[in-house]
């Protein structure tokens, strides 16, 4: 077993190291100053992601940013984050073979399955067991609040996952990403006593993080970060 560890940080609002409006000009213009040495991609509500290696030029990255949902590193105090409000971070840790993964899942990363997709490629290239996996969730838009509408429903109608994952109470219907995300990383194999949701709190009812439902097109994106030690 390794002496290796991990550092998390969940963003919040107070840190929150830009916003919707500025996302788009820090993302191209200022990214060196606005993420400071934090690898981060250009999200896009999508299932790829990337590997930050010994070849991964800090530089180059900053001057473009790839897109992607996910990044997976095995170098020590390489800081990997995502971006949220209201989607979920999440931080897989392998403590086996030492590597450690960041993936941003909204409602569309989530259906479409990034936390298998994370775990698939950590199996396949990086020969982990699911078993021996343990994951954080950070905040993210909960139950209590993250209401979906009729549309919503229409699409997932079909998605036995979702079935599981929609709450109804007083005639409206409330989607639970988290749990979404926590049946996907059953079915992969991983533990459901090694998912610690203890940070797993509601963005949109909390105002100490930024938030989507809450802030709309002025909401801050906090930066949720985590590197091997
Ligand atoms: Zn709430």
């Amino acid at each position: 077993m390794s002496s290796k560890t991990v550092s998390i940080c969940w963003g919040a609002q107070q840190i929150s190291p830009t916003n919707k409006p500025d996302y788009q000009v820090n993302l191209h213009q200022n990214y060196a100053q606005t993420f400071a040495g934090v690898w981060v991609q250009e999200q896009t509500h999508g299932v790829q992601g990337g590997v930050i290696d010994q070849q991964a030029d800090w530089p180059s990255w900053a001057k473009q940013v790839p897109q992607g949902d996910y990044l997976i590193t095995k170098e020590r105090n390489q800081w990997i984050g995502v971006l949220t409000a209201d989607c979920l971070p999440m931080v897989f840790f392998d403590p086996v073979q030492e590597v450690i993964a960041v993936a941003h899942a909204g409602w569309r990363g989530t259906v479409d399955k990034i936390s298998q997709i994370v775990v698939c490629r950590l199996q396949s290239e990086f020969n982990i067991n699911p078993e021996d996996l343990q994951v954080y969730f950070g905040p993210s838009g909960q139950t209590c609040c993250y209401e979906v509408d009729q549309t919503f429903l229409e699409r997932l109608q079909f998605d036995p996952v979702a079935a599981q994952c929609i709450l109804q109470r007083s005639g409206r219907a409330f989607f639970d990403v988290s749990l979404y995300n926590v049946i996907c990383l059953k079915a992969s194999g991983v533990l459901e006593c090694k998912i610690d949701r203890v940070v797993n709190v509601c963005t949109i009812c909390n105002l100490n993080y930024g938030s989507y439902r809450r802030q709309r097109d002025q909401m801050d994106l906090q930066l949720s970060v985590v590197a091997l030690r």
